[in-house]
């Protein structure tokens, strides 16, 4: 039985894990896609073009908003962020999942896209305000003042956790792990994911009578 691609959608204020989570789910089931988005910040150290990001100009992303090549786009820290429409719409006609890393802003405009009935929308949040802290430094990417900006920012994303789906508290990562996998297993199976289950219950029935 084919089953609709579900929007995967994870959110947390920086620092909380959702790319660490977003990786393992991939290695996990390849089947999965990833929502690589465009922006118009600069490469971190290690980041690959087409693979992390979309590295574009804002200009170049500007006329991918006005060419409506973008199934939802936000300005966050100073820069532009966007999920490209073609590989979303490509992904779902050949029912596979798509992984979004994205934030609130872009949560909500999938969510009333058309393809908002297929979403599931995951919100990390971190154990405590400190541990937040420790892993952005742990972490190695930023210097003092974006960890700085980062953590300002945090306490407007965490404030959206009541408009998602579901909500894990990413204290211990192989329990989150576990749990967010547990969940996407569960989702798949939801009556609107399954669009053939209506013609399997009309064979069932057919068979039932026929047997009568
Ligand atoms: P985000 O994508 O939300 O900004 P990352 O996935 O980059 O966050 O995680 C930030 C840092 O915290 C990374 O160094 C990562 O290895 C670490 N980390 C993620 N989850 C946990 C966890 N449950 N316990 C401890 N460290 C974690
Ligand atoms: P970073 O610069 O750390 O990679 O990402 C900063 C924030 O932007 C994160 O909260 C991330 O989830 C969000 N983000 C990344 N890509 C997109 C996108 O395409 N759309 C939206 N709305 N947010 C995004």
């Amino acid at each position: 039985m084919s089953r609709r691609g579900l929007l995967i959608i994870l959110s947390s204020p920086s620092g909380a894990g959702k790319s660490t989570l977003a990786k393992r789910l991939r290695a996990w089931d390849n089947t999965i896609r990833f929502s690589v988005s465009a922006t118009t910040r600069e490469p971190r150290l290690g980041e690959v073009d087409g693979q992390d990001y979309h590295f574009i100009d804002e200009a170049a992303f500007k006329r991918m908003v006005a060419d409506r090549e973008m199934l939802e786009h936000a300005h966050v820290f100073g820069n532009f962020y966007g999920s490209p429409l073609g590989p979303v719409q490509e992904a779902i006609e050949q029912g596979c999942d798509v992984l979004f890393d994205i934030d609130w802003q872009g949560a909500q405009q999938i969510k009333n896209s058309v393809l908002g009935q297929s979403v599931m929308s995951v919100f990390i949040l971190p154990p405590s305000i400190v541990e937040l802290r420790r892993r952005l430094v742990g972490r190695g990417q930023d210097d003092e003042a974006v960890i700085a900006k980062r953590m300002r920012k945090s306490w407007d994303e965490i404030s959206r956790w009541s408009e998602y789906d579901y909500v894990l508290v990413n204290d211990d990562l192989e329990k989150t792990d576990e749990r967010l996998k547990t969940i996407i297993e569960a989702t798949r199976m939801a009556r609107v994911q399954q669009p053939d289950l209506q013609d399997h219950a009309r064979a069932l029935q057919q068979e039932f009578e026929e047997s009568q």
